[in-house]
């Protein structure tokens, strides 16, 4: 048996494994590498994949970074099945379908600029003809039904509690007569996430490669999120401004307008604010959400029960086409925003962050992961200017980072469900994570289970013998790029600045915060030394 890993090593985006296993190869996942250019290049280079070579496919879920490079693959020469549940296929069509539509406005730009510098035009990476080629390849099967996509493998699909339809997968090889089980945890979710049930517990595996985003992080507590929420409504309220949300189209989006429909319950979004979903991905993705009222936990069920839509309350507006978008910064006085994307790289989003970021009393909150090299993560970390649409805009408005609705599970949620598993040898691989987060949470998985996790890098290929006597195979000569250094450093010397300006705000504060504060700058220091004692 062996894994070849593709992406989302030592980093977050590009998800995607090759197995070779029961005397054939296929790929679990099929992301697409986001972030800064240096990791985007990759999406270009697919050969490396040899796409025709791919029997098929198993997706955890329709997160781009887990699908988006299918079309690519398509195109390219795959033409086998991709297994994955029902509500995840139809998420996925239009998904891709919005992917494609960003590569084909990208190329489009670029192409103009290279046009007038003399060169020749660009291509899109895929276009939405090639997004579409990919739908009849897909073929679905639900929650806990066993499935056998070849002989020799059995795979499994179990709730992954990330977004609807997210999945686990619990595979058996069946290899010269010895049985293995291999789990891929998918994106584990946030146990008492709104919405969508838990994630499922899983008692055993002998290879597990379990996701690591939030390796180095514990959320605050729900409540807590959704004070801050209303904090930052109050707060533009009462300045006349807009609460700008990026969010996710799928899931963060519902989970937005859920929390923003309790919190009108109970008073707290006052009733002449409207709510504006301003993102036609995520307009068409609550209509999926409507349509898998089973996949539901229970009390969104009970929720329903009563007669109540947890997806609706009487300020919200939807605003698919572009008059409508448009209109929303033409009117004056506060109201809420949710678009897409999340991460404020794309999408309608940008808009809105042109017309608000620089005013006084706006609120930008973000509630979702933001990449390193994104819009979302430079305003987060500080950026006192960031570039929008070719312009400098300044950031005047108060910006809020809620970690609380996270779609993922953290540090010690991640510990939780790693702590039932009941085999007692297990080879464990961290994927999905940023290394710094990935090293901490390997040090803590040491130190409670006694497990010596491997964190594999960009295009390590591994043999997996049952034992967990690893043989890794050399990486192969174009394996770069690599570590993007330079950002890494520049991050982290923001992240020490901050830190530093708000040593400075806390004179005279209580102990325990100065403690937790010393604490942090120390680790950042130490990451930091870490880096430049590497590269020198
Ligand atoms: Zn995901
Ligand atoms: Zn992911």
């Amino acid at each position: 048996m062996k894994v070849k890993f593709m992406g989302a090593a030592r980093t977050v985006t590009g998800s995607c494994y090759i197995l070779e296993a029961a005397g054939r190869r296929f790929a679990v996942d099929c992301g697409m590498h986001q972030g800064n250019n240096e990791i985007e290049k990759r999406n270009w280079d697919v050969d490396i994949y040899d796409p025709d070579k791919i029997e098929f496919m198993l997706l955890t879920h329709a997160h781009i970074d887990h699908s988006g490079l299918l079309p690519r693959l398509v195109q390219k020469g795959f033409h086998g099945k991709v297994y994955m549940t029902p509500p995840t296929a139809d998420l996925l069509k239009i998904m891709l379908r919005d992917s494609a539509h960003i590569q084909e406005m990208e190329a489009q730009w670029k192409g103009r600029k290279r046009l007038r510098n003399g060169d020749a035009e660009t291509t899109p990476l895929y276009t939405q003809k090639d997004a579409m080629a990919a739908f009849p390849l897909f073929s679905t099967v639900s929650y806990g039904e066993a499935f056998s996509p070849s002989p020799g493998i059995t795979v499994t699909f179990r709730d992954a509690g990330h977004i609807l339809g997210a999945a686990m997968l619990e595979l058996v090889f069946l290899e010269d007569g010895v049985k293995s089980r291999v789990v891929f945890s998918g994106d584990i979710g946030r146990p008492a996430q709104l919405l969508i049930r838990d994630p499922t517990v899983i008692e055993a595996a002998d290879f597990l490669f379990m996701e690591s985003t939030y390796g180095n992080r514990n959320h605050k507590d729900e409540t807590e999120s959704l004070n801050e929420l209303a904090e930052a409504i109050a707060y533009s309220y009462q300045k006349g401004e807009k609460v700008i949300i990026p969010a996710f189209a799928v899931e963060r989006t519902q989970e937005m307008i859920y929390s923003l429909h309790l919190l009108a319950k109970e008073g707290r979004l006052p009733a002449d604010m409207p709510v504006f979903v301003d993102s036609p991905l995520a307009i068409q993705a609550t209509e999926i959400f409507r349509k898998y009222r089973d996949y539901m936990d229970a009390e969104t069920k009970a929720f329903l029960a009563n007669g109540e839509d947890p997806l609706n309350f009487s300020q919200l507006r939807f605003t698919p086409s572009t008059e409508e978008s448009m209109g929303i910064n033409n009117t004056k006085g506060p109201a809420v925003v949710i678009s897409a994307s999340g991460m404020a790289n794309a999408g309608r989003i940008k808009h809105h962050l042109r017309h608000n970021l620089w005013r006084q009393g706006a609120s930008i909150v973000f509630v979702g992961f933001q990449a390193q090299g994104t819009t979302g993560r430079k305003i987060v970390d500080g950026a006192k200017k960031v570039r929008i649409f070719n312009e400098d805009v300044a950031v005047g408005a108060k910006i809020f980072t809620i970690n609380g609705f996270s779609a993922h599970a953290g540090q010690g949620q991640l510990i939780d469900w790693l702590g039932r598993f009941k085999t007692e040898k297990m080879c464990l691989f961290l994927i999905h994570g940023e290394y710094i987060a990935q090293q901490e949470l390997a040090g803590l998985i040491r130190d409670r289970f006694g497990i010596d996790a491997a964190i594999p890098d960009y295009l390590e290929e591994m043999t997996l013998v049952p034992g967990c006597e690893l043989a890794r195979v050399a990486y192969p000569e174009k394996a770069a790029p690599r570590i993007d250094w330079g950002f890494l450093i520049a991050d982290l010397e923001t992240r020490l600045a901050q830190l530093r300006e708000r040593r400075g705000a806390m004179e005279g504060k209580a102990w325990v915060e100065q403690t937790e504060l010393r604490d942090r700058l120390l680790e950042v220091n130490r990451s930091l030394s870490g880096i430049i004692s590497e590269i020198h």
